[in-house]
């Protein structure tokens, strides 16, 4: 068995209960995966501070001087022992609350010693509580460790002696070990183009640096690294898919189609949405299957992209479908979808959870049969019970709400994958993208349909509220309807509600009946109602629209104007945006009203800032990956892939466009990688595919 490969149990001064904590807490079940569980920080043990450094920010420090008194303070069981420490620049106590006998025996006034800890204010004076602390005489002897690690760690680790320290100490062992055995898994050849360290010394040295130089070297071969394997196995994939996957071929554009763009189409299409058109019909029609990403910003008119293209599936006698993630952004696609195909004859159903089972059994059947040419629904279709005749084209809108293995399901709905188009409204900015969804083709609007105005945003405090609400009656006087958004702000559903309800009584009170008709939708209620009070908005029946974000997406009623969105400040930008663009659908001015409470934080400030700056939403999506990191937009959770070790996708982005241009560079010499120099680099990527099950998925 490969060294490597060991179960962590079996590592000296592990052991079967750390190793029980060290899978659970750290997700480390073998020597790699400990090998690959980097110190967050270093400090310079090489480096003494004096006395008077110590600044409130201070974290760890290290002092040598003289200890001048050792006291025992308090009662027994809760004693502690106070030593002062002094230096050329002052004096500062060092304080021990345990072990408190062991430390009287070992400490000796007068003398000199080297102290390392992390100072705390007690009493408006600075002390420190159990440093590390050894005679001055001895410390010289660890001068091979300049740079002391810290690594990341859990409280149930450190109940097991795994803290920083603990952690550093079975790293040591490990290491020890297993060196002389870590294979290199990039080719000489990239090792010497790009000057890398060598994997092994790489290692040592992010654990245990011999010098800054040396840690930098590796934390550059260690990004790389990471971020080439992630590039080089989505373009593997890719490779994988056009060379192995054959897909249905879409021969002709054909009567539906054609009268659809001849008497059905309302306007004219933009020229992106022309392009992206096209670029979709030389996938479909060249026997590959497809498998592209749409990205288009809020109304840049996806959903009749997805159409046109879909009508392109059933002109060659495939069955095609729409998958969209909430029930009310189903039946609004097909709503919308069913008014536009009026007339052409197609056979088109919706099934969400909260079909009937009678109708349900009548479309699985219709479905099988081939009868049914078009079903658009949520996740409900893919469920094993929905079985098509032949599904040859599948679209999945706000793809970022669904999971891969969720996308993974759709392609096993026919012998040969269907071609899958991804829409996402949400931008994803060019290095993340790259990152996400390397293994797919990308196609963008970059064009919203013309006669569109800019929407205004501004941004109101809440003490402002009347002047707000003065504005909305001018606008419903001259016909307009606004949606008042409410966001999800307690963890409980209950509080939510009751946040809701107040602003519904406070806007009941100021726009009362008869004047003025108010609906609400929220997460809690029935389908049915949640529906009625919908239909009521959409066909302008009531003015405002009160919900929570369940409308974030796909809700299209041209005649809303004004979105106002309460508590503003408490939205991720993402997302803003995405509410932002329910309205402005129509030819009429759109405005975007931000409430906020007083006083704002410095990060929520930058967000109502860039909402008010752009309307333009790559330029927010790349605002809100350096407000926020990439690990909490959304979408990026269930990926996985953005659990990066070392790598950083937005300080990093230089190499990981190295990466991924010498990963193309690569397999495009050598797809299957197997040329001798490319040797290290299958073996790496293999090792890592065993790790992390999701790796062999496409997207
Ligand atoms: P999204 O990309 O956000 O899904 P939609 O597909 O819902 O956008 O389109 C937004 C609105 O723009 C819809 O009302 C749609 O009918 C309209 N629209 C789409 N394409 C055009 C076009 N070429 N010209 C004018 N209006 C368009
Ligand atoms: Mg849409």
């Amino acid at each position: 068995m490969n060294l490597l490969e060991t179960p962590i149990e079996y590592l000296k001064g592990v052991g079967p209960k750390r190793a029980k904590v060290l899978k659970k807490e750290l997700n480390i079940y073998q020597f790699d995966q400990l090998l690959t569980h980097f110190p967050f920080r270093y400090v310079d043990r090489s480096r003494f501070y004096t006395i008077a450094d110590i600044q409130s920010d201070t974290t760890y420090i290290q002092l040598k001087g003289r200890i001048i008194s050792i006291l025992k303070i308090g009662k027994p069981r809760s004693e502690r022992l106070v030593a002062m420490l002094q230096d050329e620049t002052g004096i500062i106590e060092l304080v021990w609350f345990k072990g408190v006998k062991w430390m009287l025996g070992k400490l000796k006034l007068q003398e000199e010693y080297v102290v390392f800890g992390k100072p705390t204010i007690f009493n408006n004076k600075f002390n420190i509580p159990h440093p590390e602390i050894e005679p001055a005489a001895e410390h010289q002897a660890d001068l091979g460790e300049k740079l002391q690690p810290f690594y990341p760690s859990t409280e149930k680790l450190k109940s097991r002696g795994l803290d920083s320290k603990g952690i550093s100490k079975i790293m040591k062992t490990l290491l020890l070990q297993v060196q002389g055995v870590i294979p290199e898994t990039i080719s000489n050849d990239l090792l010497d183009k790009l000057k890398l360290l060598p994997r092994e010394d790489a290692l040592v040295n992010i654990h245990f640096p011999k010098s800054q130089e040396l840690l930098e070297k590796s934390r550059a071969r260690l990004k790389f690294e990471e971020l080439f394997f992630i590039q080089l196995n989505l373009l593997k994939l890719k490779l994988l898919r056009i060379e192995k996957i054959n897909g249905f071929k879409f021969s002709v554009v054909g009567e539906y189609f054609n009268r659809f763009y001849e008497h059905n189409l309302p306007f004219q299409l933009t020229n992106a949405q022309k392009r992206v058109i096209k670029e979709i019909r030389a996938d479909v029609g060249g026997g590959k299957q497809m498998n592209r990403l749409l990205q288009g910003d809020v109304g840049s008119g996806k959903t009749l992209v997805a159409l046109m293209t879909m009508l392109i599936a059933i002109d060659n006698g495939f069955q095609a479908c729409l998958m969209a993630p909430t029930e009310i952004l189903a039946k609004q696609h097909f709503h919308t979808i069913s008014e536009m195909i009026k007339g052409l004859g197609i056979h088109m159903h919706l099934l969400t959870g909260s079909t009937k089972t009678p109708t349900r059994k009548k479309l699985h059947h219709e479905l099988q049969e081939g009868t049914l040419q078009i079903l658009i629904g949520t996740h409900a279709l893919i469920e094993d019970k929905v079985i098509f005749k032949n599904l040859g084209f599948v679209v999945i809108d706000e793809q970022h709400r669904f999971g891969v293995a969720q996308r993974a399901r759709l392609w096993k709905k026919n012998t040969i994958p269907p071609h899958v188009l991804v829409m996402t409204a949400t931008p994803i900015p060019r290095t993340l993208a790259m990152t996400l969804y390397g293994d797919l083709e990308v196609s963008v609007i970059d064009e919203l349909p013309p006669g569109r105005k800019a929407i205004k945003t501004a941004h109101f405090y809440d003490k402002d509220r009347l002047k707000v609400f003065g504005f909305l009656k001018k606008q419903i006087k001259q016909g307009r309807q606004i949606y008042v958004v409410y966001p999800l702000i307690n963890e409980s559903e209950k509080l939510d509600l009751k946040h809701l309800m107040d602003g519904y009584e406070s806007i009941s009170r100021a726009f009362p009946l008869p004047e003025y008709a108010i609906s609400m939708v929220h997460g809690q209620m029935k389908t049915q109602d949640k529906d009625y009070e919908m239909q009521r908005f959409v066909k302008g029946e009531t003015q405002i629209l009160i919900a929570t974000t369940v409308i974030e997406v796909g809700v299209d009623v041209p005649n809303a104007t004004v979105m106002v969105i309460e508590n503003a400040e408490r939205f991720g930008l993402s997302q803003l945006h995405q509410l932002r663009g329910r309205v402005g659908r129509g030819a009429d001015q759109a405005f975007c009203l931000l409430m906020t409470k007083d006083k704002l934080t410095n990060d929520g400030r930058q967000r109502i800032k860039t909402m008010i700056q752009t309307t333009d939403g790559f330029e927010i999506a790349e605002a809100d990956l350096r407000l926020r990191g990439p690990g909490d937009l959304q979408g990026t959770q269930q990926s996985g892939i953005l659990d990066l070790k070392i790598a950083d996708i937005i300080k990093d982005e230089k190499i990981l466009k190295t990466a991924r241009s010498l990963a193309a560079t690569i397999l495009n010499e050598d797809p299957h990688l197997q040329l001798e120099k490319n040797l290290p680099i299958l073996e790496g990527l293999k090792a890592l595919r065993k790790n992390k099950p999701n790796w062999s998925l496409i997207s």
